[in-house]
C-alpha cells in the first residue's frame, strides 16, 4: 500500500489545478461580488465525497444594519459542508475546519497576472494562494486522497468557508456564529500562517476624538483659538498612555519569525494615533481637528478595563489642558484565546509538526480576527494554522505565493487532523 506521502504527492497535479480554477474565480472585495460563483463551483466538489452541503446568505436586513459599505456587490453567500463519521467509527465531538474565500484586491506590482495562478521556482503565484484559497485546495486533496485509502474520519466534519472577512466588520463567518450554523465543539482555522499553532490574539478598538477650536482669520489668531494646537497638547498626553500601554506584554509567545525579526518575545499591547485631519486654507485658523487611532489589547486585559483606562486618560488630559473635545471608543472584534494547554491544541500542534517536519510552536498573533467574534459566541476551542509564510508569502502584497511543498505539507496536516491514519 502507497504511503501517504506518495498518495498526497500523486495528487500534485490535481491541487494545482483546484487551486488555479479558485484563484481565477475573482472573489477580490471590494467588491467581493462572485461569491455566488466560487460556492457553486465548491458544492459539487464536496458533494461528490459525501457531504450534505448548504449555501448561506445573510439575509439582507442583517447585511444592510451589520455590514454594507461602500463598494460592496452582489449576495453575500457562505457554505457550510457538513460530513459525519461513520457511526462505531469512533467518531468524536465534531470538529469545526473554517476558511475564508474572499481575497484582497491585486493592487499593482505584480510579475505574473495575480489572477492566473503561475508555478514559477516551486512556488505558486497568484491573489489568494496564501490567504486563503490554497487552504481549501488542500483540503479537498485531502478528502480525495482519504477516499483513494479509503480512511476513516475522525469526528463528524463540519467545513464552513465564509465570505466578507478581508472587509469585515461584520463577515459571513460572524454572521453563522449568531445564527447557529457553527456546532462543531472544536474550531481548526485555516486562515493563518504556518508559523506556528496560534491560540491567541489581540482584541481591537477603534477610536475617534473631535477637538474644537475657534475659527478666525490668521492675522488676529489671537483672538481665536487653533484646533491643532489643542490637539497637539492632547497627543502628547497620548503619547504618554502609548508608552504605558506598550509595556504591556502578554503570556503567550509571539511567533519565531516575529521574534527573530524584531527581538519581541510575547504578545504587546498597542496604542497609535493613525490619523489626524484639519484646516482648510493656510490663513484660516481651524476650527475643528480629527484624530484618529486604534488599540489593540491582549487576551489578558478586560474590555471593560481597557475602556476605562482609554475615558479616564483623556478626560484627564483634556481638562488639564481646557480642551473642548468629544471622543469615542469603538470594540470591534474580541480578542481570542484558547488554552494552549487543551488537548485539542496539542493534537494540531503535533499533528503540524510532523506534517512539517519541524517543532510547531503554540503561539499568539497580533492581529485581530473574526474568528475570536464567532468563537467567544460558540465557545468552541479554536486554533489557527495556515498554508502560507507570514512574511515570505506576500499576503495582501503584490506576488503572493505559497511553496508546493507548503501546499503537499498542507494537505498532508490536513490527513493527519481529519482521519485514522493507524
Ligand atoms: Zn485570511
Amino acid at each position: 500500500m502507497p504511503t501517504i506521502d506518495e498518495e498526497v504527492k500523486g495528487k500534485r497535479g490535481e491541487l494545482l489545478s483546484l487551486l488555479k480554477k479558485l484563484v481565477a474565480i475573482r472573489t477580490d472585495v471590494p467588491p467581493g461580488e462572485n461569491y455566488n460563483e466560487i460556492i457553486d463551483f465548491l458544492i459539487p466538489k464536496f458533494e461528490a465525497f459525501g457531504f450534505k452541503c448548504e449555501k448561506v446568505e445573510m439575509p439582507q436586513e442583517v447585511y444592510e444594519t451589520r455590514q454594507k459599505q461602500e463598494g460592496l456587490r452582489g449576495e453575500r453567500v457562505n457554505l457550510v459542508a457538513r460530513r459525519d463519521a461513520k457511526s462505531g467509527a469512533g467518531a468524536k465531538e465534531r470538529l469545526t475546519v473554517y476558511t475564508h474565500l474572499d481575497v484582497v484586491p491585486a493592487g499593482s506590482g505584480w510579475h505574473t497576472d495575480p489572477f492566473e495562478a503561475t508555478v514559477r521556482d516551486d512556488k505558486v503565484y497568484g491573489r489568494g494562494v496564501a490567504d486563503s484559497k490554497g487552504a481549501v485546495a488542500c483540503l479537498l486533496t485531502a478528502l480525495s486522497v482519504a477516499e483513494t485509502l479509503e480512511l476513516e474520519q475522525k469526528r463528524d466534519l463540519e467545513v464552513v468557508l465564509t465570505t466578507d472577512e478581508e472587509v469585515g466588520p461584520y463577515s459571513g463567518l460572524c454572521y453563522l456564529a449568531d445564527a447557529g450554523f457553527l456546532t462543531g465543539k472544536y474550531f481548526l482555522c485555516m486562515d493563518g500562517d504556518n508559523d506556528g499553532v496560534c491560540v491567541a490574539t489581540n482584541g481591537i478598538i477603534v477610536w475617534e476624538a473631535e477637538i474644537f477650536g475657534k475659527s478666525c482669520h490668521s492675522s488676529y489668531s489671537f483672538i481665536g483659538e487653533n484646533a491643532i494646537e489643542k490637539a497637539n497638547l492632547l497627543l502628547n498626553e497620548l503619547m504618554q498612555l502609548k508608552g504605558t500601554i506598550e509595556q504591556r506584554t502578554s503570556k503567550m509567545p509571539c511567533s519565531p519569525f516575529l521574534r527573530e525579526l524584531t527581538g519581541i518575545e510575547r504578545m504587546r499591547a498597542v496604542f497609535n494615533v493613525t490619523m489626524m485631519n484639519a484646516g482648510v486654507k493656510e490663513n484660516v485658523i481651524p476650527e475643528r481637528c480629527e484624530l484618529r487611532g486604534d488599540r489593540r489589547y491582549l487576551p489578558e486585559e478586560p474590555l471593560e478595563e481597557v475602556l476605562h483606562e482609554l475615558e479616564e486618560h483623556f478626560k484627564r488630559a483634556t481638562e488639564k489642558h481646557g480642551i473642548r473635545a468629544r471622543w469615542e471608543f469603538k470594540p470591534m472584534y474580541p480578542p481570542m484565546f484558547t488554552d494552549p494547554n487543551d488537548s485539542f491544541v496539542e493534537e494540531v500542534r503535533r499533528n503540524a509538526s510532523a506534517a512539517f517536519r519541524r517543532e510547531m510552536e503554540i503561539i499568539g498573533v497580533q492581529g485581530s480576527l473574526d474568528v475570536a467574534y464567532a468563537v467567544k459566541k460558540t465557545k468552541q476551542k479554536a486554533c489557527a494554522f495556515g498554508v502560507g509564510r507570514s512574511v515570505e508569502s506576500n499576503a495582501h502584497a503584490p506576488d503572493e505565493n505559497v511553496r508546493i511543498d507548503d501546499l503537499l505539507n498542507y494537505t498532508k496536516f490536513l490527513m493527519l487532523s481529519l482521519f485514522n491514519l493507524d
